[in-house]
């Protein structure tokens, strides 16, 4: 059914997402979309810098008088829930984001025993264990127990950032002493050592207790806002065995037809394929390796062997799980995994990911609608302008309408490629031609059925024609760094 995500928001976004969402859905389903992935919306611990990835308290959507006032960033729990309506009236799922790996912004300090670790290699220990304080006591003094009265404490977490000792504020990556031992869960990620702590109070998920929680959230979460999936962040910091038990419990216990998209940073193929089958290939995952092959190409320009694009990549190996992207809110300018693709490539990027048979592309927010913000990186302040992909809304168009059918690469020139659509019973062939140097073309025979058919660019960035000769083989052109998109005309 050619499903396409749209990723409805960007790290810099302003005002109310959820009622901007609402607006704007008659507009994303006239442009093909069949779903979307709305950021965190649970309550931040910082209403201003928060973005939700912060997570405060997972029962509160913007309900409740917690951390500087009701709504969050995006707005009120009951925005969100017309969103999410407004979306289901215009036939597309919504996917939440869902953060499992910690808690920021406690409310009351504990004292707890801790030992310093060392950031890059978090095994290693530096200090001896000594006693502290720090804010591991969560009580959302403003939801009251409504939905859950679980309070967390130092034993449903692993380790913290913040502690105080002495009356001494100390910041680092502090390991907390629990009965669940003095050593990390053993996460999905050895990076550092063991990647189980990212940020602010971690979550210990041998407590068994938390893991009934998070189990008890989830079904209340699927119960009260009608998702259709979920997009799980942060996976390299969980431990695998609780992920897939609780992957297991929605599943079975919960939702069976629910959507699960896991974020698994990592470009390396192998890492991924192991996290994978460690999952039993329950989740779909975003394609970090064919974001890196886009990056780079943009980057190298000519210097980039284009017929190598798709090697190593999800889409590739494991087609079936791919969430195909060109950017996010993490790779945009001035985030923390900075790898903005170039201007000049994203129209090609996007149209491999359209147009090709496999994965489950995702365009990002700033693509189609632009985006303009300043932040503050390395000490340096920058104004930052993501001019959208003004070809998007075509490739979308021909999305809908050209992309059928077995896919066959033409990746025989380091600087020109082409991607063939053959159609099905009611689409003709296409021809997706794509160069990242001088003009390029392609020999394409598409069969005896296309004999003497004219094709004409749908993107039209070429102005020309294509006669095809009697065997149905044409030479289709394309611009400098540019991508064509030729189909049948009448
Ligand atoms: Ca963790």
């Amino acid at each position: 059914m050619n499903g396409v995500i749209i990723q409805f928001f960007h790290w810099y976004h302003e005002g109310n997402l959820w009622n901007e969402f609402v607006e704007k859905a008659d507009y994303l389903k006239e442009l093909g979309f069949t779903a979307v992935w709305f950021p965190p919306a649970t309550k931040s611990s910082d209403k201003i810098e928060g973005r939700g990835y912060d997570i405060y308290d997972p029962y509160d959507l913007g309900e409740f008088d917690q951390k500087d006032g009701i709504p969050t960033r995006y707005g009120t729990k009951e925005e969100y829930l017309q969103a999410i309506e407004k979306a289901h009236e215009k036939g597309l799922y919504v996917y939440a984001d869902i953060v499992l790996n910690h808690r920021i912004g406690g409310d009351e300090e504990e004292k707890i025993t801790v030992h310093e670790v060392d950031g890059e290699n978090r095994n290693e220990v530096i200090s001896e264990a000594f006693e502290a304080t720090a804010k591991t006591k969560f009580i959302f003094p403003g939801r009251k127990g409504k939905y859950s009265d679980f309070i967390w404490d130092h034993r449903c977490f692993s380790g913290i950032d913040t502690i105080t000792k002495d009356q001494e504020e100390m910041k680092g990556i502090f390991k907390i002493h629990n009965q669940y031992g003095t050593d990390w869960n053993d996460a999905a990620s050895h990076q550092f050592g063991n990647y189980d702590y990212l940020m602010g109070a971690d979550i210990e998920y041998r407590n068994p207790y938390v893991v009934q929680e998070m189990k008890n959230w989830i079904r209340w979460y699927f119960e009260t806002t009608k998702v259709d999936g979920i997009r799980l962040d942060a996976l390299k910091h969980i431990s695998s065995d609780f992920l897939k038990g609780w992957i297991t419990y929605i599943k079975t216990e919960v939702k069976q037809d629910c959507y699960i998209l896991g974020e698994y940073w990592k470009d390396k193929i192998e890492k991924i394929t192991e996290f994978s089958e460690e999952m039993d290939h329950q989740l779909s995952l975003f394609d970090v390796p064919l974001h890196y092959q886009f990056f780079t190409a943009s980057q190298k320009g000519a210097d980039y062997d284009l017929s190598s694009i798709l090697n190593d990549t999800i889409l590739k190996n494991n087609p079936a799980l791919s969430v195909s992207f060109v950017g996010n809110h993490d790779t945009q300018k001035m985030q923390a995994l900075e790898s903005a693709v170039q201007n000049w490539f994203r129209p090609i990027a996007y149209a491999i990911i359209l147009l090709s048979e496999n994965g489950y592309p995702c365009v990002f927010y700033p693509d189609l609608f632009g985006a303009e913000y300043t932040d503050v990186k390395d000490r340096v302040k920058k104004h930052i302008v993501m001019p959208k992909v003004e070809i998007l809304p075509k490739l979308l168009e021909a999305r809908k309408r050209f992309a059928y059918g077995t896919q066959v690469n033409y990746f025989d020139h380091p600087n020109c490629i082409a991607l063939v659509r053959t159609g099905d019973e009611n689409h003709s062939a296409c021809a997706i031609v794509i160069s990242n140097n001088g003009e390029g073309y392609k020999e394409i025979n598409l069969g005896k059925e296309y004999a003497e058919a004219v094709f004409y660019d749908f993107l039209k960035q070429r102005i020309d024609t294509v006669v095809l000769d009697q065997n149905g083989k044409g030479t289709f052109k394309v611009n400098a760094n540019s991508v064509s998109v030729w189909v049948k005309g009448q």
